[in-house]
């Protein structure tokens, strides 16, 4: 681990302007990825921003019944926030299924959404791999794989994106709010995460030095009957094979709405538009579930390591579905 200058910032423009003006530099918030990464020598910034005395560890509700969270609300307060379990089950699930109590007291929203990968290859700091040291292949790609994706691949990157609440958010529509040199912006949350495509060095388009300032989640009735399924090869303090967040609005027996995202199958947090268009209209069971996680995954390019993932996707988009639809009229 090389040594780096640290800084304490102080308000939020003071670190915005730290981190643009000092090109080696990065924000540090709860540590449980950034630190981690140095020690790994995979990072070696030459300062470190700490931004923990900011003011962006609210949550709070919106006007019309939305939800904001803080940029540096702990994954701990946000999966006990009053709004969260009442209106959003699916993130408190998605939150309480991720790390361990400790890291989750530390880990803060907006790092969650920028950790980075957990590729082996990545972390070992000297395999070839495109994400760390562009164009210099990727040992994925014929090494093991098991818990690579297998959807929204490129030939340049299959490593999924790891964060269990991004899931939750994506299939919210969440808006991620930032302050950079150049003002303020709001991007959706599908956007924010970006395919691996030809550029894996480049997994959000936040430019140096703009700061994430809040998550606000949509008013979304759909989603106080919502839930996240997280499979893993061990019960705690693991990241997914497999999971699915979902959201489902049943009208006689028919489906009326539904929201569908995956986690652990993809470059990036998958939303499941076809097997959401898939659902809208048909009748409340198996057969319909079915049908629709095996229109999502016919989209699927596993190797032949993680292939396994394919059947194990399409098991738990039926299950998850099932389970909200069996609450239904209870
Ligand atoms: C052993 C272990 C197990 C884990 N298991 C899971 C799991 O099962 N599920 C899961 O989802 N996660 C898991 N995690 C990841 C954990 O949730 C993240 O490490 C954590 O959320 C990162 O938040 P942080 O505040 O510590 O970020 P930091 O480590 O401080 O920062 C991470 C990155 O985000 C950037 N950053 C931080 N805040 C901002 C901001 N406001 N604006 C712009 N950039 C910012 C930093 O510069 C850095 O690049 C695990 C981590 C560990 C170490
Ligand atoms: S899968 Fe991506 S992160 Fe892993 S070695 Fe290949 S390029 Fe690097």
């Amino acid at each position: 681990m090389r040594p780096f200058n640290y800084a304490r910032a102080a308000d939020i423009d003071g670190a915005i302007a730290t981190v643009t003006e000092h090109r080696d530099s990065a924000f540090l918030a709860g540590g449980t990825t950034e630190v981690d990464l140095i020690r790994q020598n995979v990072l070696r910034p030459g300062l470190l921003v700490d931004i923990n005395d900011l003011p962006l560890n609210r949550v709070e509700d919106l006007p019309g019944g939305g939800l904001r969270i803080g940029a540096l609300a702990r994954m701990s307060e946000v999966a006990q926030a009053r709004g969260v379990l009442q209106r959003y089950p699916v993130i408190s699930q998605a939150l309480l299924l991720g790390g361990s109590a400790q890291l989750r007291n530390m880990a803060s929203i907006g790092g969650n959404l920028c950790q980075g990968v957990r590729c082996s290859y990545f972390r070992d700091a000297i395999s070839p791999c495109n994400k760390r040291d562009p164009g210099s292949g990727c040992a994925a790609m014929d090494g093991v794989n098991r818990g690579h994706a297998i959807l929204g691949t490129s030939d340049r990157c299959i490593a999924t994106h790891p964060s269990d609440l991004a899931v939750a958010l994506v299939a919210l529509d969440a808006v991620v709010r930032t302050r950079g040199r150049d003002g303020e912006r709001a991007i959706g949350i599908d956007d924010f995460f970006l395919l691996p495509g030809d550029t894996p060095e480049r997994e959000h388009p936040l430019e140096h030095g703009e700061l994430i300032t809040a998550i606000e989640v949509p008013a979304a009735p759909i989603a106080r009957r919502s839930a996240y399924l997280k499979v893993r090869d061990r019960e705690s303090y693991e990241f997914a094979l497999v999971s699915v967040a979902a959201a489902v609005q049943i009208r006689d027996g028919v489906i009326a709405d539904v929201r569908l995202a995956l986690g652990g199958v993809g470059t990036k947090p998958w939303r499941a538009r076809r097997a959401e268009r898939g659902l809208r209209g048909k009748p409340a069971g198996r057969d319909s579930f079915a049908a629709a996680a095996a229109q999502e995954l016919e989209a699927a390019d596993p190797r032949p390591m993680n292939a396994f993932k394919v059947q194990l996707a399409h098991r738990a988009i039926v299950r998850a579905l099932a389970t909200l639809a069996n609450g239904y009229g209870q």
